[in-house]
């Protein structure tokens, strides 16, 4: 984490940067650029926080695509301190964030005892309590809400089939609108779990086997500044907040701790996906250059805003309690 701290009272500003790439694929995320961009905006916002005061953070979030720094770092209070977190993400469109699902890994074990599958009456199948379980969460589909979803796999199923499975493991993802519902679906499935565990005479263990996510809580006051700002740069076809969620994100730690914005910026056309060649090759070429440019000034002329008239940052921490205030 880079600080500079004017050392006279003001806001503390986040500029948030990625930087973990894809095996084979390379930056096909665009995260090198991620980096680049917090790293300008900070520089930038460096050479003029003395006349406001306050602090401008750089933080390093490694990890996005699988083990979700920003939440580790989250609850570690990296973010406790923090007024405004920033940051822009390049891809196909030009935008001012997106909601992202809550997402809830769960993993059920379940141990039994193993048997000549020809003698099975001397056994207890984890596999029968595991298969069990993984109907009956099928089941549970047509009682949950809306924009949530239920997907898991069979883990270990056992080795042989002319051994009873003494071990058997199922890994789901319950993916919900708010972090409060992917909890309450995944608590209903783990009471059904522990039935049919019981039922069975096996013994169930139940695990977060990866980090849970969050989802993206909205700051639409940010959200508009970006667009202001992106507007003034003549950056065109802004898309305005994203509200159906395309999956998970480890912001969504941070915008529960303070209002956050990860924008977007376009550096490949439309037909052009993430996690693609292409988009790696586009963040080193000209195109790449441009949306570094434009998102870097964009959200620099975002906390210059804030800094310059601190009535805004009242506006979007009042959005922000009142949001949070409706999640809990
Ligand atoms: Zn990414």
């Amino acid at each position: 984490m880079g600080t500079y701290d004017t050392g006279k009272p003001g806001p503390t500003i986040a500029f948030m940067c990625e930087y973990d790439a894809l095996p084979e694929i390379g930056h096909g995320c665009g995260h090198n650029l991620i980096a680049a961009i917090g790293v300008a905006a900070g520089e930038a916002l460096k050479e003029v926080i003395d006349e406001y005061g306050g602090k401008v953070l750089v933080v390093g979030t490694p990890a996005e695509e699988n083990f979700g720094g920003k939440v580790s770092m989250a609850e570690a209070g990296v973010f406790d301190e923090v007024d405004v977190a920033l940051m822009v993400h390049p891809g196909n469109e030009n935008g001012v964030g997106a909601r992202s699902s809550a997402l809830m890994p769960l993993k059920f074990e379940f141990f039994g005892k193993s048997a000549h599958a020809a003698i099975p009456y001397d056994g207890i199948s984890a596999l029968d309590a595991a298969a069990m379980s993984f109907v009956q969460i099928n089941l549970l589909r047509q009682y949950i809400k809306p924009h949530t979803s239920i997907h898991g796999i069979i883990k270990d199923g056992g080795e042989a089939a002319n051994v009873i499975p003494d071990y058997a493991s199922l890994e789901y993802y319950f993916r919900a609108p708010t972090m409060s519902y992917a909890k309450e679906v995944s608590e209903k499935a783990t009471e059904m779990v522990k039935g049919i565990s019981e039922a069975n005479g096996t013994r169930v263990e139940v695990s977060e086997y990866e980090c849970p996510y969050e989802d993206t809580v909205i700051n639409y006051k940010l959200a508009n500044l970006l667009t202001e700002k992106y507007q003034a740069l003549g950056v065109e076809e802004i898309r305005p907040v994203n509200e159906v969620a395309a999956g998970s994100t480890d912001v969504g730690a941070v915008s529960y701790k303070c209002p956050t914005i990860q924008g977007n910026i376009k550096i490949v056309p439309d037909n052009i996906g993430a996690h693609t060649k292409e988009l790696a090759d586009a963040t080193i070429s000209k195109e790449g250059e441009k949306g570094l440019v434009h998102a870097a000034t964009g959200i620099a002329l975002v906390a210059l805003d804030l800094l310059e008239n601190p009535e805004l940052l009242e506006e979007v921490k009042a959005e922000q309690e009142k949001t949070l205030a409706k999640l809990s």
